[in-house]
C-alpha cells in the first residue's frame, strides 16, 4: 500500500473522493465525473499501467500535481473486464444526482456521489464481463468443529449451495465448483490443507476478517440475506455451513451496496451425492478444460451441443459433478433417451431455444439494479420460447406416463401459461415494451405507444412542436428573405442558422426585432426567436416529462419482474435443462453413443468403447479409431480388480486408461457413453495419476508431485472407487521406480480393493497376475511390418511381449545411424543378457562398453553416473550418447 495522502485542504470534490477512497482502501475507485470515471493518485498510476491508458494530472493537492487517469463511461465495461482479469477490485462511485438537483438541495456546485458497487470476479453480472457459456461462482469456505464447508452462489441464477466435507475434502469440493472467487477467513491461511486446496482450485482468493465467520455474526447475516427469522427452514445447517454462508452474505452486502440479489434457499449437497474428483484428476482427464486451459479439446467441449449459454453452463455443472445415486442418474438418462427417440421434436425445440436469450442473467441484473429495458426484453423472449416449446411438446404424441419426470417438470416450469402471475407479467411486458430496447432506461424510447396515456401526450406534444418548428423554418426564411435553417445541438437547443455573409439583414431593423443573436462562428451566425425559444422549451419539457414517465414505468416493470423472480429462475433452469437433455441426445446420435446401465454393483464392463476427444482428432487425421473393451470387477467375480496395462510407447495406453475413466464421468453425469455397451456400478471417487513426463510445467519436482498424488490415492480410494495410474515411478531411477510401482499395485489390490487400471513400462509387473488373485494383464498391441512398427491400438489379454523402444525412436526421427546402433546394442543385449531384467537405462550403455570384465569403474561408467537422465531433453541425451561413444 502506498503512504496515505493527507486529505486536509482538499477541494470539495477531492474531499468527496478521499472519503470514498477511505472506505475502499483496497479497491481502485472509479470516481464518476460527467462522462468519465476518473482514477486518482496511486489508483491512477496502477490502472494506467494495467490498462495501457494515458496518465495525466488534474490540479494539485498539498502542492503536488494529482495523478489522474480516466475511462469514458460508455466504454467502461471493457476496461472493468481487463482490471478484474488482472486481479483488481474496483469500487464504482457514481453521481447520485444531477447538478440541477444538487442546486435545489442547496449544494452550490457539487453533486452527491456514492459507491454503488464493488466489482469483484465472483459478483459480475454483465454480459460483457462474463463468458456466456461459463458459470461464475462466488464461493466461501469455513471450518468449524472439525468440519469444513464450502458455500457457493451463482449470482446469475441465484443458486446457492452448501457442501459439508472434511478439511481434506476441500480441494475436491472446490474443484467441482470451479469458483472464480473464494472468500476465506484470514486465519485459515495458516492451515496447510486449506492453502493446498486453494492453490489447486484457482480463482481469486479474497481474505475476509475471521470475525465475519463467527457463529452469531454469520447467523444474523444469513438471516438478513434471506429475510427470515430462523434458519431452521433450511434443514439444520451445520456450524461450518452457516459460517461459510455468512461470509457470502457479508461479501454481497459489502459489494452490492445493500442491494440484495434474488437467491434460492441453500441447496445442500452432501459428499454422498457427487463423485469426488480431485483437481489433479480433473486436470489430467481434461474434463472441463484441456491441460493448457482451453474448453475446446476437453471432454466438455467435445460433447457440448447446447444452443444457449445457460444450457452450456448447466452441462458443465453436470459434467463437473457426476452423481452417485443410480435413480437420479437414470432420471437424467430417461430424459436424454426421450430426446434421442424424438429427433424431429428435438430439432424444432433446439431451434426454438436459440431465441430464448439468457433470462437468468437478465433477471440478476434487474434484481441488482443494473438491468435495463433490454433485460426486460430478454425475459419476454425467454418466456415466449418457454410457451412455444410447451406448445410443441403438447402437440407431440406423449402419454403422460411415458414422459420422463425431468422433461415433464421442465415443460411445466418453462411455460408461463401454467402460472397466472407469469403470464400476466409476460403480457404486461410484451405489450408494454416497444421494438427498440436501449440497454439503459435513461436512454428512453422503450415504452410502446398506447401503454401510458400521459406518455403518449408528452410525446405528441414533443412531436407536434417539432412539426411546428419544421414549418417555422420555411416561414422565417420567407418573411426575412434570408436563406436560413433551423438546427439543434445540446448546448443551444434549437437555433436559426445562416451563413455569415448573409446574416447582416437579421441584425438590422426591422428583422432584429424578431431575430435574437446567440452565437457567431467563423462562417455561420446563429439566432433564436421568441417563438423558437418557446417551442424549444416545450420540447425539452415534454421530453423530460416523457423520460420521467418512462423511468417510472421501467421501475414498476422491474419490480413486477423481481416479484416473479423465483418463477422466472425456475423457467430459466427448465429451459437450460431441456437444452442439456436435447443437446446430449444430439451428441449421442452424432457420436454413436449408448445408454449406460448403472447399478450399485462394483462392476465396470465396457464393450467397444472410445475416447471421444482422441477419436475426433484421429478421425480428422483420416485414421480410424479402434474401440476397446475393458472389464473390471471390484468383487472379483466377473473380471479382475486390477489390470496391468503394458504396450510400447504410443500404443494407446494413456488413451485407453482415460477413456475408461471418462466413461464413468459421462455415465454418472447422466449422459450416454461412446461405447457399444457399458455396465457400471457407480464410482464414488475417481483418481487419475499420469506420468511425470506429462506435466513438467508444475512448480514442484515432478517426482515429488507424483508421489503426493499417489499417496492421496492410496489413502483415499475406497472399494467403490476407480483409479487409473499411468506410468507411476517413471520420475525416479529405474529400480526405485519399479519398486514403487510394484508396491502401489499391491496396495491397490490388497488394501484399497478398488477397480484400477495400471499402465506401466515395467514389464516386470506382469508377474503380479500370477501372484495376486484379482490381477490380469492387458496390453495394447503393435506389430512389426517390414522393419517398421504398426500400432494396432487394440487392447487384448496378456502382457506386451516387447517394448519396441528402438522402433519408436525411429518413428520419432532419431537419426538413422543412432537407430542402427541401438538395434545392434539391443541384439547383443537380447542374446547375451545375464541381467534378470532388461531395462532401457543402464544395461544398454553397459553393453555398449567393449570390455565385459571390469576392474573398477571405467571412464564411461563414471560419465554415466554423472548423467541426470530424467533431466535431459532428447537432444541432450543424443549428445551425451555421442560423448560416451567417444570415451569408449
Ligand atoms: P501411450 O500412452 O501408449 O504412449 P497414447 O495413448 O498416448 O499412447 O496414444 C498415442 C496416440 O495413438 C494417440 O495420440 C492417438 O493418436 C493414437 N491412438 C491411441 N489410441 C487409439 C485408438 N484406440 N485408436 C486409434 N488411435 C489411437
Amino acid at each position: 500500500a502506498s503512504p496515505a495522502i493527507d486529505p486536509a485542504g482538499a477541494t470539495p470534490v477531492m474531499a468527496q473522493y478521499f472519503e470514498a477512497k477511505a472506505r475502499q482502501p483496497d479497491a481502485l475507485v472509479f470516481f464518476r465525473m460527467g462522462d468519465f470515471y476518473e482514477l486518482f493518485f496511486e489508483d491512477a498510476i496502477r490502472a494506467a499501467a494495467a490498462l495501457g491508458i494515458a496518465q495525466t494530472f488534474r490540479g494539485t493537492h498539498g502542492g503536488q500535481p494529482i495523478p489522474m487517469a480516466g475511462v469514458p463511461v460508455h466504454a467502461a465495461e471493457a476496461y472493468l473486464a481487463k482490471l478484474i482479469r488482472a486481479g483488481f477490485k474496483v469500487a464504482v462511485c457514481e453521481q447520485m444526482e444531477n447538478p440541477a438537483e444538487a442546486r435545489k438541495r442547496g449544494s452550490k456546485s457539487i453533486v452527491h456521489r456514492d459507491v454503488v458497487r464493488i466489482v469483484t470476479p465472483g459478483t459480475l453480472t454483465e454480459d460483457g464481463l462474463l463468458d456466456a457459456r461459463g458459470a461464475n461462482r462466488l464461493a466461501a469456505i469455513a471450518l468449524r468443529a472439525g468440519q469444513a464447508a464450502v458455500a457457493s452462489v451463482e449470482l446469475s441464477t441465484g443458486e446457492v449451495e452448501c457442501l459439508l466435507t472434511t478439511p481434506a475434502g476441500l480441494a475436491a469440493a472446490l474443484a467441482g465448483l470451479q469458483p472464480s472467487e473464494i472468500l476465506v477467513p484470514d486465519r485459515l491461511f495458516a492451515d496447510e490443507t486449506v492453502n493446498t486446496a486453494l492453490k489447486a482450485a484457482g480463482g481469486v482468493v479474497q481474505p475476509m476478517a475471521a470475525a465475519l465467520a463467527e457463529p452469531s455474526a454469520s447467523e444474523a447475516r444469513v438471516k438478513r440475506l434471506y429475510g427470515v427469522d430462523t434458519l431452521d427452514g433450511f434443514g439444520g445447517l451445520a456450524g461450518a455451513e452457516v459460517a461459510a454462508l455468512g461470509l457470502i452474505a457479508a461479501h454481497l452486502e459489502m459489494t452490492q451496496a445493500g442491494r440484495i440479489p434474488v437467491l434460492s434457499p441453500p441447496r445442500r449437497a452432501g459428499e454422498a451425492d457427487v463423485m469426488a474428483i480431485d483437481p489433479a484428476t480433473r486436470a489430467s482427464l481434461e474434463i472441463e478444460r484441456t491441460l493448457s486451459g482451453q474448453r475446446e479439446g476437453s471432454l466438455l467441449g467435445c460433447i457440448d451441443r447446447t444452443v444457449t449459454g445457460a444450457g452450456s453452463r448447466l452441462l458443465a455443472a453436470r459434467l463437473g459433478r457426476p452423481l452417485l445415486d443410480p435413480a437420479a442418474i437414470e432420471a437424467r438418462l430417461d430424459a436424454v433417451q426421450w430426446f434421442v427417440e424424438r429427433r424431429r421434436l428435438r430439432e424444432t425445440l433446439r431451434e426454438a431455444l436459440k431465441g430464448a436469450g439468457d433470462m437468468a442473467r437478465a433477471l440478476s441484473r434487474l434484481a441488482l439494479g443494473r438491468g435495463g429495458p433490454r433485460d426486460l426484453g430478454t425475459l419476454v423472449q425467454g418466456l415466449k420460447s418457454g410457451e412455444a416449446i410447451a406448445a410443441l411438446a403438447a402437440g407431440e404424441n406423449r402419454p403422460l406416463a411415458e414422459t420422463p419426470a425431468e422433461i415433464e417438470a421442465a415443460l411445466t416450469a418453462a411455460d408461463p401459461s401454467q402460472s397466472g402471475a407469469l403470464s400476466e407479467l409476460l403480457a404486461l411486458l410484451d405489450t408494454g415494451l416497444g421494438p427498440d430496447l436501449p440497454a439503459q432506461a435513461r436512454d428512453g424510447g422503450f415504452v410502446a405507444p398506447g401503454v401510458r396515456a400521459p406518455l403518449d401526450e408528452a410525446r405528441a406534444l414533443r412531436d407536434d412542436s417539432r412539426r411546428v418548428i419544421a414549418a417555422l423554418e420555411g416561414r422565417l426564411a420567407a418573411e426575412s428573405g434570408v436563406p436560413l435553417k433551423i438546427r439543434h445541438n445540446a448546448v443551444l437547443g434549437y437555433f436559426v442558422e445562416t451563413t455569415a455573409n448573409k446574416a447582416d439583414p437579421l441584425f438590422q431593423a426591422p428583422l432584429n426585432a424578431t431575430f435574437i443573436h446567440r452565437q457567431t462562428l467563423a462562417s455561420q451566425v446563429r439566432f433564436t426567436t421568441v417563438e423558437l425559444a418557446d417551442l424549444d422549451a416545450r420540447i425539452a419539457q415534454a421530453g423530460e416529462r416523457a423520460l420521467a414517465i418512462e423511468l417510472e414505468t421501467f421501475e414498476a416493470w422491474r419490480q413486477a419482474a423481481c416479484d416473479q423472480a423465483t418463477a422466472i429462475q425456475a423457467a430459466a433452469r427448465a429451459l437450460a435443462t431441456l437444452d442439456v437433455d436435447a443437446g446430449l441426445a444430439e451428441w449421442a446420435e452424432d457420436a454413436n453413443a449408448v445408454r449406460p446401465q448403472i447399478d450399485k454393483s462394483l462392476c465396470f464392463s465396457a464393450e467397444g468403447a472410445r475416447h471421444s476427444v482422441v477419436e475426433a482428432a484421429v478421425k480428422r487425421a483420416g485414421d480410424p479409431f479402434t474401440p476397446n473393451d475393458c472389464c473390471l470387477d471390484g468383487s472379483g467375480e466377473t473380471g479382475p480388480r486390477l489390470a496391468i496395462v503394458t504396450g510400447p510407447n504410443m500404443a494407446g495406453k494413456s488413451t485407453f486408461l482415460r477413456q475408461n475413466a471418462l466413461l464413468a464421468v459421462l455415465a454418472q453425469a447422466g449422459s450416454y457413453v461412446p461405447a457399444r455397451s457399458l455396465k457400471l456400478g457407480v464410482v464414488d471417487r475417481l483418481f487419475s495419476r499420469v506420468g511425470a513426463g506429462d506435466d513438467l510445467a508444475r512448480g514442484r519436482s515432478t517426482f515429488m508431485a507424483e508421489m503426493v498424488e499417489t499417496a492421496a490415492i492410496l489413502t483415499q480410494a475406497t472399494p467403490r472407487s476407480l483409479v487409473i495410474l499411468d506410468e507411476i515411478g517413471r520420475g525416479t531411477a529405474t529400480w526405485d521406480g519399479l519398486a514403487i510401482a510394484w508396491a502401489a499395485a499391491e496396495a491397490l489390490h490388497d488394501t484399497n480393493r478398488c477397480r484400477a487400471l495400471f499402465a506401466t513400462h515395467y514389464h516386470e509387473l506382469a508377474v503380479l497376475e500370477e501372484r495376486l488373485a484379482h490381477v490380469a494383464n492387458l496390453s495394447l498391441k503393435a506389430k512389426e511390418w517390414n522393419g517398421d512398427l504398426v500400432f494396432l491400438h487394440e487392447a487384448g489379454p496378456g502382457p506386451a511381449d516387447r517394448s519396441y523402444g528402438v522402433q519408436v525412436a525411429k518413428l520419432a526421427g532419431v537419426p538413422p545411424v543412432v537407430v542402427a546402433r541401438a538395434r545392434q546394442v539391443l541384439e547383443r543385449l537380447e542374446t547375451e543378457s545375464h541381467s534378470p531384467v532388461r531395462l532401457e537405462g543402464l544395461p544398454l550403455f553397459e553393453a555398449a562398453a567393449p570390455q565385459p570384465v571390469r576392474r573398477g569403474p571405467s571412464p564411461v561408467e563414471e560419465a554415466l553416473k554423472a548423467l541426470d537422465v530424467d533431466g535431459m531433453s532428447p537432444r541432450e541425451a543424443l549428445e551425451a550418447l555421442y560423448r560416451l561413444k567417444g570415451l569408449s
